[in-house]
């Protein structure tokens, strides 16, 4: 079963407002970075203050013909692939399409909305993100401004979006002199509507990540963690490996999208909370103590929730090349997810290229081990908890017994991957 929150769900249309003022204007968005978390919070920011559905256009996937058609003799400044490859999306929504747009919309976006707020330090995008519409930007600027040859009104605000009364002040100074009539009260009704939808489309897909979670609980079968950055749900940033492990048969679930129901988190993180590791389910301080990320700290965070859950027996880590957020967290987020026993495989330095090949070959060993291994994982898994698992989840889990009357999980060895042993069957950031 998988989550569909690619294609399918991006942006999906929310129920129109039901009456105010209407503006006849085409908006065009990247699909880029963190709109692959946020995008639902835009479209209807946009649906609210007057835009119809049809004149909110998103660009494509990255794509190698996206990149070249509407990318090439577009220098970018930044190195890491994610942020090079806005430049394909800007080309493609100047140039591109059928009916032109009037606005092209790429925000700042400084801090991202976070279930961890209030646990973690900030909730800031990535330096590298926040300064990526602005060295785009400069890539359609160099020699003549490409946006006012097209008639095209660049807007790029500087927003909060963890911090909502700030987020509503900076929108609303963004398009008062755009949007003809607009009056701050507008902006902030509008913004409120944007983060209840975001909230509604984050909730819809934890749903589905239980759905899936319970249908493995049911069949006693396992399935797959992947993590990474929003944008590596799209194929042309991420190459769809994630589909390529579904079609073993192993349902995928994203880390940003997990199950947050009070039963599964009291279930999973009591005994850490009993032994005074962790105030409650969403504090990472143990694990994590420079919490300033967003996306980083949702990253250790899934990691340890992969790592806990008995049903997860991989978990598959993507990193795009140059990316300088990622490197302090590779061997915490190993060491977090395998201290359990969990299998963890890393595909790291994603880039344009795509060795088929080779990703066909990891892919087949991956799922060989979780054939192998993924019975032994979950029992000892299970094992590990001093309670059985709330009825939210166990429609028909086999009873496993206590822990000490489990066999232990064997440790196994994958490539220059050591899976660790889970002798001890500590709790992930025990004696970190
Ligand atoms: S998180 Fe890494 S890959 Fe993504 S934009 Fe930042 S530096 Fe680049």
């Amino acid at each position: 079963m998988r989550i569909p929150i690619l294609q399918k769900a991006f942006a999906k249309a929310p129920s129109a407002r039901a009456a105010g003022q209407k503006r006849a204007l085409r908006i065009g968005i990247p699909r880029v970075l963190n709109q692959w978390s946020t995008h639902r919070f835009w479209t209807t920011l946009f649906v609210e203050l007057g835009i119809g559905r049809r004149d909110i256009v998103y660009s494509s996937e990255t794509s190698e013909a996206q990149q070249l058609k509407f990318g090439k003799g577009r220098g970018a400044v930044d190195c890491c692939y994610p942020v090079k490859c806005m430049i394909g999306h800007y080309g493609e929504l100047l140039d591109g399409l059928k009916r032109p747009i009037d606005i092209l919309f790429s925000p700042i976006i400084l801090t991202v909305p976070s279930f961890l707020c209030g646990n973690v330090r900030e909730n800031m995008a990535c330096p590298r993100v926040i300064a990526g519409p602005e060295s785009t930007r400069a890539g359609f600027q160099r020699e003549k401004d490409t946006f006012a040859e097209k008639g095209v009104t660049y807007v790029s605000p500087s927003v909060s979006l963890a911090e909502p009364a700030l987020a509503a002040r900076q929108l609303f100074n963004a398009f008062k002199g755009i949007l003809d009539g607009l009056t701050p009260a507008e902006m902030q009704r509008a913004v409120d509507r944007a983060y209840g939808a975001l909230h509604e489309f984050d909730s819809e897909m934890r749903d589905q990540s239980l759905e899936v979670l319970t249908s493995c609980a049911s069949g006693n079968r396992p399935c797959i963690l992947a993590l990474g950055r929003p944008y590596h749900m799209d194929s042309g940033i991420g190459h769809a490996i994630e589909n390529e492990l579904q079609a073993f048969g192993y349902p995928i679930l994203w880390g940003q999208y997990l199950p947050l129901h009070p039963e599964v988190l009291d279930w999973l993180y009591k005994d850490l909370i009993r032994a005074g590791r962790i105030r409650n389910p969403f504090d990472i301080s143990d694990i994590w103590k420079t919490s300033h990320s967003a996306n980083t700290n949702e990253l250790l965070w899934a990691a340890r929730y992969g790592s806990l859950m008995p049903w997860i027996t991989c978990c598959i880590r993507f990193s795009s090349y140059e990316c300088g957020m990622d490197q302090p967290t590779y061997s915490p987020v190993q060491a977090i997810a395998e201290s359990l026993g969990t299998l963890f495989f890393v595909f790291q330095d994603l880039d344009e290229t795509k060795p088929a090949g080779s990703v066909r070959i990891r892919v087949e060993t991956i799922a060989y081990y979780l054939e192998r291994k993924s019975p032994k994982i979950m029992q000892g898994k299970l094992a590990a908890f001093q309670d059985a698992p709330p009825g939210i989840l166990l429609q028909n889990v086999p009873d496993t017994g206590t822990a000490s009357q489990d066999p232990l999980p064997e440790p196994v060895q994958t490539g220059s991957l050591e899976i660790a042993d889970t002798t001890n069957r500590q709790h992930p950031g025990a004696g970190s």
